[in-house]
């Protein structure tokens, strides 16, 4: 990304390349509060719908993103570098989710009707007003997706910020998703940090901010005076735990798939990796072994596994980590060769501790991080010990249920990732998290319950 104040346009650079890819006008920020204005204006007729007829105007979406597969997955790896095969992943995952997320939304919007005797209510589920919806980089179809779209269907109207490093994917999903809405009701704004908080500033009721720890802290500062509605979804330092009776293959598989995929820059990779003594070594070697056959190019190049990082600046963020734990006793068993351009090695770090950096602040590089510890308690301490609260695994057999109850994430998987069923919140515990989204639980934190009562007859 370069900005160029003079002629006030943000120019999106590919990080495998250099080449600039595209350019969009930056917004004044001068401006917003007088297009939050007209987004309340033009919303009213918006919120005042039906969840039931807004959902059945935006059902459409699914297919008409469908219409966009290639260019999106284009779009995304030309803008952040992901390989091509993740890209059109991305796509498929957003599109072949829509129907089932269309119909939690429905549900969660539904009124709920209580009766105790005495009284009858009505649970209503309405607008707050206007949403503003931040968006990171590392997905930038399926973040935009998980935010703007239910701030719309629960009647809201949107002002959303796409990343300043992926405007053009998030200009090509606005206009896609503004057909299915009244003209005004979604509004794009495009720039960095100033935009952003100008936006938050502004006179919004719901800020739906997705991105780093130390952002989301300062909104809800922010939000705090006029207690504004805030939904954050922050990073995390995964932690994933191999047991002694853990299936190794399948551990170390997942281990380097989720530390390496996207290159790291997944709210959701494995950061840290915990495990005993005794299968220690196996492991190590095995996770050494499939990390050397990653293959390091552009993305748009089908043989691809691991494109460049987003920009030099996540670069050197990576290799500071990677620098500093060496410095305190790091052992690096493959990678951190220098490379040319926005690419970091494939790293496989042991002999760490969990006073080092990198295992404390979140790296979102590609780095495999293992720490040896003595047992299962051992291990469990460990993970445990960060603010952090996303995501977080276990791998074994026996005990692996019970470690999954006493891990402190807010989405724990068991011989696999973190991802829940279908329908499941997508949610943050501890400093990784302040609300969440996804399925009928999630829709509602994009509403305002009203409760409406009378006696009952
Ligand atoms: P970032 O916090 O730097 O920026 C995110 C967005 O917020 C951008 O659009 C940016 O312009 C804007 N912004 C930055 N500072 C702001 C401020 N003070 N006020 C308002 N807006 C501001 O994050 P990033 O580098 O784009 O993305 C990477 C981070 O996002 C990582 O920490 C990652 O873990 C996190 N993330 C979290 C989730 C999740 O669901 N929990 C998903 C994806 C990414």
């Amino acid at each position: 990304m370069t900005t160029d104040t003079a002629t006030t346009t943000l120019t999106s650079i590919n990080p495998a390349t250099g080449d600039p890819v595209g350019s969009v006008p930056v917004t004044p920020a001068t401006d917003i509060p007088a297009i939050v204005a007209a987004a309340r204006e033009a919303g009213r007729s918006w919120a005042a719908t039906s969840p039931t007829d807004r959902i059945a105007t935006i059902r459409g979406l699914g297919e008409a993103l469908s219409a966009h597969r290639e260019r999106l997955a284009e779009l995304l790896t030309a803008e952040m570098g992901k390989p091509m095969a993740e890209a059109l992943g991305e796509v498929d995952w957003v599109i072949g989710a829509c129907d089932k997320k269309f119909d939690d939304m429905a549900r969660g919007l539904t009124p709920d009707e209580l009766q105790d005797g005495a009284t009858s209510s009505t649970i209503h589920f309405d607008p707050y007003g206007v949403a503003a919806v931040i968006t990171p980089w590392n997905f930038p179809l399926g973040m935009p997706n998980a935010t703007v779209v239910p701030a719309l269907a629960a009647g809201n109207a949107v002002v959303f910020k796409p990343s300043e490093e992926t405007p053009l994917a998030g200009q090509l999903f606005a206009e896609i998703v503004q057909q299915f809405v009244p003209e005004g009701v979604l509004h794009v704004i495009h720039g960095d940090e100033e935009q952003g908080k100008a936006i938050v500033a502004a006179d919004v009721n719901l800020v739906v901010f997705t991105g780093s720890r130390e952002a989301g802290k300062h909104i809800l500062a922010a939000c705090g005076s006029g207690l504004k509605r805030v939904i954050l979804e922050l990073g995390g330092k995964d932690p994933m735990i191999v047991l002694s009776d853990a299936d190794l293959d399948k551990a170390a598989d997942f281990a380097v798939s989720n530390s390496f995929r996207n290159c790291g820059q997944v709210c959701v990779s494995t950061e840290r990796i915990y495990v005993v003594d005794d299968v220690a070594e196996t492991f190590e070697n095995k996770v050494v072994e499939r990390v050397l056959n990653l293959k390091i190019g552009d993305g748009a190049d089908d043989t691809t596994t691991l494109g460049p990082m987003v920009n030099n600046r996540q670069k050197q963020h990576v290799l500071e980590h990677i620098e500093s734990a060496k410095r305190e006793g790091a052992t690096v068993r493959c990678g951190d060769e220098p490379m040319d351009g926005n690419w970091v090695a494939p790293t496989v770090l042991t002999d760490l501790n969990n006073d080092m950096e990198i295992m404390r602040d979140e790296t979102f590089g590609p780095v495999a991080c293992i720490m040896r510890v003595d047992d299962t308690e051992a291990a469990l301490a460990a993970a445990n010990d960060t603010p952090f609260g996303l995501g977080a695994c276990v791998f074994g057999d026996a005990q692996a249920e019970d470690v999954a109850r006493r891990m402190t994430a807010g989405m724990i998987g068991i011989n696999r990732g973190c991802g829940g069923a279908s329908g499941s919140p997508f949610v943050g515990a501890q400093q990784s998290g302040y609300g969440f989204h996804g399925g009928t639980m999630g829709i509602r934190q994009f509403a305002q319950a009203r409760v409406v009562s009378r006696p009952a007859t």
